[in-house]
């Protein structure tokens, strides 16, 4: 019976490497992404899920007044929605990149559908903006070698993160302020810019409540905004 058992432990280890690998934002195994560079001084606002007429209008205000430069991960059916928002965004010098179509879980969707979920996204984006787009970030940051090889056969550069706000649960702009500015220290110890998740909409449709992000993002501003660099991860490619 031993042979079933290390067998059996072996194939689990395997599925936790295939798990780590798919689904850990850092995790390098399946490919290259951008994560964050070595100035642990720089920090990245990236915004993904909008863009969303019930919180990008009003994030756009907060960046705008401490003239900070972020990033916006937009769902090609959402800049269809709401295009003109979109270029709001986007005349605002922010940098705009590819979160899919319809946001699956790229994971488990197949290398075809794949391939039309960031051809389209990009289709979209480039008609809408007048702009190549270079960025894309998978929905919950999930991907599979097929992902990463499609995403660079559209020569999309995959960028990830490593301080989740975890706004997609209700909490207070305190607390999602907390989280932020704890990932942050963590990552100084380490001698690791900070790329930060945070969300202006949300994957089920338009109008997601995210003002408790736009608020966080406010305090982060106002209580950092002279130790810290804010910049976009094409610093960091
Ligand atoms: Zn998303």
């Amino acid at each position: 019976m031993l042979f079933p058992v290390l067998a059996g432990t072996a194939a689990a280890a395997g599925i936790g490497v295939s798990i780590y690998a798919a689904y850990r934002p850092e995790s390098q195994i399946y490919g290259a992404t951008i994560v964050a560079g070595p100035n642990p001084s720089q920090v990245a606002l990236t915004y993904d899920d909008g863009p969303n007429p019930d919180a990008t209008p009003q994030l756009l205000d907060v960046l705008a007044r401490h003239e900070v430069r972020a990033t916006f991960f937009m769902v090609g059916s959402f800049v269809k929605a709401q295009p003109e928002l979109a270029r709001r965004v986007a005349a605002a010098g922010h940098l705009i990149g590819n979160h899919t179509l319809t946001h699956p879980n790229l994971a488990i969707t197949s290398s075809p559908e794949t391939r039309r979920q960031l051809a389209e996204t990009n289709n979209i984006l480039e008609q809408t903006l007048g702009q190549k787009i270079r960025f894309f970030r998978p929905p919950f940051g999930v991907r599979r070698p097929a992902t990463l090889r499609i995403a660079r056969e559209l020569d999309l550069v995959p960028v990830q993160w490593n301080v989740a706000a975890q706004d997609w649960n209700p909490a207070t702009p305190q607390q999602l302020l907390d989280r932020l500015e704890r990932g942050i220290a963590k990552n100084r110890q380490k001698n690791q810019a900070s790329n930060l998740l945070l969300h202006d909409g949300g994957p089920l449709g338009l109008g997601a409540k995210r003002m408790p992000t736009v608020e966080a993002t406010a305090l982060l501003l106002e209580r950092n905004i002279r130790n810290l660099t804010f910049v976009t991860p094409e610093i960091w490619a």
